[in-house]
């Protein structure tokens, strides 16, 4: 069966009002997730553009990078590397502290995890002001990673996030755009 065209995907994402907070547009990729079809051809999409980017692993963030992330690294025959929220993983981690909105959070990953210069392609479900991403580049660089491609499902460009990340040297793909 031919893959859904990017609007046929663009339409199975859930727009939220004032979620989780006044004023904000919250994109849901529940709906998305749950159509086999939209699932596979976003997979499908991700994993050409890591393989593309030459991936040696796919890094994705806790939590919804999990669900794309781990699929791609499927689809392209290479390990998955979960960069994790604090106190999760049971052996000594690095981890980085970054700036939200409002106060700061962090982000852990198993130095173990990563081989000195493998290619590490990070995978997200949205890219907002890149905070979450830029962070985990700095993360998995300390790790011992080269880290030169970000793919996406969803771009707010409005939000500057992948405009952020080419200025740090990071490639940006992503599979929609929402203005
Ligand atoms: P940022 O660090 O600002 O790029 O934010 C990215 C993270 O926040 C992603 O992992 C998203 O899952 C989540 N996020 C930010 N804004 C939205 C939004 N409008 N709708 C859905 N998720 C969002």
């Amino acid at each position: 069966t031919p893959h859904l065209s990017p609007e046929e995907l663009k339409g199975l994402v859930r727009t939220v009002p004032d979620f989780p907070h006044p004023g904000i547009q919250f994109r849901d990729i529940t709906t998305l997730i749950g159509h086999h079809q939209g699932m596979a051809a976003s997979v499908h999409h991700l994993a050409a553009a890591a393989r593309d980017a030459g991936a040696d692993k796919i890094a994705g963030m806790e939590a919804r990078g999990f669900i794309f992330g781990a699929a791609v690294a499927v689809q392209l025959g290479v390990g998955f590397v979960p960069v994790r929220k604090p106190g999760k993983l049971p052996i000594p981690t690095i981890g980085i502290d970054y700036a939200l909105e409002y106060g700061t959070d962090r982000l852990e990953v198993d130095p173990g995890a990563i081989g000195a210069g493998e290619n590490v392609v990070i995978v997200d479900d949205l890219i907002a002001t890149g905070g979450t991403a830029l962070a985990s580049a700095e993360l998995l660089r300390r790790a011992g990673a080269a880290v030169t491609h970000a793919l996406f499902v969803i771009d707010l460009p409005d939000l500057g996030g992948a405009d952020r990340l080419r200025q740090a040297g990071i490639a940006v793909t992503s599979l929609m755009a929402f203005e």
